[in-house]
């Protein structure tokens, strides 16, 4: 039986390790986590709408529904055919590897003072502690944000950050004490959320005004300091900073000989096969995707790149009938975007751009999302997505 190394444990990684499972691989997942962390229903840890515990699930658990191997360990070092485990161990045994282990973010001036919804579990946690103590002063200035890398603009992630936003302004609002607070909204671009298109944008400022949000955007960031923001022609003034840079290329990716961009993103061709390495293909936010303006790194699209590789390596090895397959028609944004009262499905493809109020029901509807994906996962219900 023909092996296959998977390296992490996102979206992107265990979707590959599943399928490639159902293809009948022998199939072994390396994760610096015990944990498969479902980033788009953590949005909701800041105002405790939900547990950290409820954001996880458990490795163990996933490898003993679908037969898969499981190995703990940070990978250090990537050789074509070897790779260097923190901890010495050396993973040699394979006949192929899919590289999944994510984007890391580009470093401002200052970042230290500020904190992330796209980073660690252990920082959106944090996230929630600084909210509740600034929540318990009973007033405060909350400044949210995101940057953009001009070497990758698909790897900017601002729906994430304008999500946690909204919920915070309608958990303060529950609590009677919006007025008290100040919220920010800056990003270096004119405009960001373009890539949904003029309506969304158009809905997206109505929503800033009705709910009274401050914005300031086309302004380049220059860093941040404890007590706020710096922009090129002024500040803002901040308790608590929440930003989230742009992504950039991982460094484990930057120091190999694996293909790459300039923003350390590995260069893959249609089939996500690794550009110049056979036996090495790539998802999710590693790779670098290429395809229209508009295009962004979703869990969605690493999710199809998983099945695609599985599917891709399958017919490779002559394991099943038919063609390989492209990732890219698969290229478009879907984001249920919530708002915590409700929600907007966002859309965007070649032939379409539209964000689609949903009150109410877009937020139960992205609950029930949670739901859905976590016991898929565990084989407990069949994937119709
Ligand atoms: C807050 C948030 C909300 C989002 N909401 C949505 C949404 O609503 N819809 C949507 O489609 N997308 C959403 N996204 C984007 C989506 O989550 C990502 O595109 C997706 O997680 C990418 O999957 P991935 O497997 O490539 O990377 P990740 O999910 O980041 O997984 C990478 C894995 O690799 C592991 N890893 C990293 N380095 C190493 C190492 N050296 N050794 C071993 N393991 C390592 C990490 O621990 C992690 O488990 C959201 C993202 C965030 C952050």
């Amino acid at each position: 039986m023909k092996k296959v190394l998977v390296l992490g444990a996102g979206i992107g990684g265990v979707e590959a390790a599943i399928a490639l499972k159902k293809e009948g691989f022998d199939v072994q997942l390396v994760s610096d986590r015990d944990f498969l962390f479902v980033y788009p229903i953590s949005i909701w840890i800041p105002t405790g709408e939900i547990s950290p515990d409820r954001v996880k699930i458990p490795l163990s658990e996933i490898s003993k529904a679908h037969g898969i191997k499981l190995h703990h360990g940070k990978v250090k070092q990537i050789k074509p055919d070897t790779v260097i485990l923190e901890d010495g161990t050396e993973l040699k045994d394979f006949d192929y590897m899919v590289v999944a282990i994510g984007q890391t973010k580009l470093k401002h001036p200052g970042i230290e003072h500020t904190l992330s919804v796209c980073g660690s579990p252990d920082e959106i946690i944090e996230i929630k502690n600084r909210l509740d103590k600034l929540i318990e002063k009973g007033s405060g200035k909350i400044a949210f944000g995101f940057g953009g890398n001009p070497k990758a603009p698909e790897a900017v992630r601002g729906g994430p950050v304008f999500e946690v936003m909204f919920n915070v302004h309608n958990y303060l609002k529950k609590l009677g004490l919006r007025d008290r607070f100040e919220i920010t909204f800056f990003a270096p671009m004119e405009k960001p959320g373009a890539r949904l298109g003029e309506t969304a944008l158009k809905m997206m400022d109505k929503m800033f005004s009705s709910m009274g949000i401050n914005k300031i955007t086309g302004k380049k960031i220059k860093g941040f300091k404890p007590e706020g923001v710096i922009l090129e022609d002024r500040e803002i003034g901040a308790d608590l900073i929440v930003f989230t840079p742009a992504g950039d290329g991982h460094p484990v990716i930057k120091d190999s000989p694996l293909t790459q961009t300039e923003a350390g993103f590995l260069k893959i061709n249609d089939y996500c096969q690794v550009e110049d390495f056979e036996h090495i293909y790539a998802v999710g936010d590693v790779a670098s995707i290429e395809g229209p303006q508009w295009r962004a790194k979703q869990g969605h699209l690493a999710e199809v790149m998983g099945r695609i590789t599985a599917h891709n390596i399958a017919v490779k090895e002559n394991m099943k009938n038919g063609k390989p397959e492209s990732y890219k028609p698969h290229i478009n944004i879907m984001c249920l975007m919530d708002t915590g009262n409700g929600g907007a499905l966002a859309y965007r493809s070649d032939s379409k751009a539209m964000l689609l109020p949903l009150p109410v029901i877009g937020h139960w509807m992205k609950k029930a999302w949670g739901v859905y994906f976590r016991l898929t996962k565990l084989g407990k219900f069949p994937k119709i997505i």
